[in-house]
């Protein structure tokens, strides 16, 4: 494995203990699901698909804060029970080459260009958007659905 120019940016521990606890509490907007297909419910924390079986919880998060034309909030999954946040931040996560777009934003949080993953490497993408002066940080999403799926930023 060469060793990359960027870093993988898994969620938060912190927002994945809160979303946690705000689902036991019953809050309509931290929901309880059960995984019921092995590539349909990717944990933002530790950055694997969920296994069928497990409990998630779905729940709004912001990647890009409000305050910003591009602000944007949609839904994320997180396992319910506790889990390792993902770990190897040098690599890009095997779970998902497939199926996501990468879009660079600037320092104001502007998208500034994107690029789905399609049969390419992603590290290449990656270090392409990357290489532009005004990129800030890139934003893995799913190419399907929009999700929010991880951060990467410059080493
Ligand atoms: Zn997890």
């Amino acid at each position: 494995m060469k060793s990359s120019n960027f870093r993988i940016v898994p969620l938060a521990t912190e927002i994945a203990l809160t979303a946690r606890r705000t689902a036991v509490s019953g809050a309509p907007d931290h929901v309880i699901v059960v995984a019921n297909s092995p590539n349909g419910f990717p944990c933002r924390h530790c950055l694997r698909w969920a296994r069928p079986g497990e409990r998630m919880i779905l729940f709004p998060y912001a990647a890009i804060p409000a305050g910003h034309p591009y602000w944007e909030s949609g839904p994320i999954f997180v396992h319910a029970e506790p889990c390792e946040r993902y770990g190897a931040t040098d690599e890009y996560p095997a779970d998902f080459r497939k199926g996501r777009v990468m879009r660079a934003y600037n320092i104001n949080y502007d998208m500034i260009d994107a690029e789905v993953v399609n049969g390419s490497a992603p590290e290449a993408i990656i270090e392409k958007l990357l290489q532009k002066p005004e990129t800030a940080f890139v934003d893995a999403r799913s190419v399907t659905h929009g999700c929010y799926t991880f951060r990467i930023q410059r080493l």
